[in-house]
């Protein structure tokens, strides 16, 4: 596929925030796009799933419950990196200098990183890492907060959006190819009830912006959400 030099044209690199529900495919859309362009993905996701991590792994969530005091705690000891990795074309996370890429991702991870992800420490410091990370723009930022409080700034925002069913479809389909044990009732409640806290936490609730353009892929292949990405992305001044 060849590289879009649009950026080039115009001369500037910009910031596209991708925000919207759980299991939308949120990532596998921000990252094509971040390869058409040439431009840094950075999963927002993974960085609270690897706090998540790192909590259930030190005594912070036991049984299911999160004690917000030791989360904030034990943050100063957590020190988060990417490194690009060529074979899925996407930066894979590190915690400590440990690869925590596959072992974010389970069911028990996606059980407790939402109320994780509503302490009020936990937020401040990542974003902050985020807003670093974008600071030289050219990058495509995927989350639940980016076009709202990341970069309210960001040039172009996408908020994606897709029936819960067909979400938990494509969630159960991803865990058990895995090997993951989950059942299909256990993902759909977890994609309904991670949209409920994150939609009202009070510390920058997953909302869309008022200026950004909805994308409901239900019904779309990633090459239809590319084509209907590069329309718009070609009509900006
Ligand atoms: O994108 P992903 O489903 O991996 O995100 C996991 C969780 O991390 C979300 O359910 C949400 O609670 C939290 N999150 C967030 N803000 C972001 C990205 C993710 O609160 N920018």
């Amino acid at each position: 596929m060849e590289r879009c030099n649009d950026d080039a044209r115009k001369g500037k690199k910009i910031v596209i925030a991708v925000d919207g529900f759980s299991s939308c495919g949120k990532s596998t859309f921000a990252k094509a796009i971040a390869a058409r362009l040439g431009y840094i993905f950075i999963d927002t996701g993974a960085m609270y799933r690897a706090v998540t991590l790192y909590a259930l792994d030190h005594g912070a969530i036991r049984s299911g419950m999160v004690d917000e005091e030791a989360v904030a705690a034990l943050l100063k000891d957590i020190e988060i990196t990417f490194r690009f990795n060529p074979e899925r074309g996407a930066s894979d996370i590190y915690v400590n200098g440990d690869l925590a890429e596959g072992r974010i991702r389970t069911i028990e991870v996606s059980n407790c990183v939402s109320r994780v992800s509503s302490i009020r420490e936990v937020r401040e410091k990542l974003v902050a890492m985020q807003q670093r990370m974008g600071r030289d723009r050219g990058v495509v930022m995927d989350g639940r907060d980016i076009g709202t409080v990341v970069f309210p700034d960001a040039e172009m925002k996408i908020f994606m959006t897709a029936d819960p069913k067909v979400r938990a479809e494509r969630r159960y389909a991803e865990l058990r190819a895995k090997g993951d044990e989950v059942s299909m009732e256990e993902v759909l409640e977890n994609v309904v009830s991670r949209d409920r806290a994150d939609m009202n936490r009070a510390i920058s609730p997953l909302r869309q912006a008022p200026d950004a353009v909805v994308l409901d892929n239900s019904r779309m292949s990633v090459d239809e959400q590319m084509a209907w990405f590069m329309e718009r992305y070609e009509k900006m001044a």
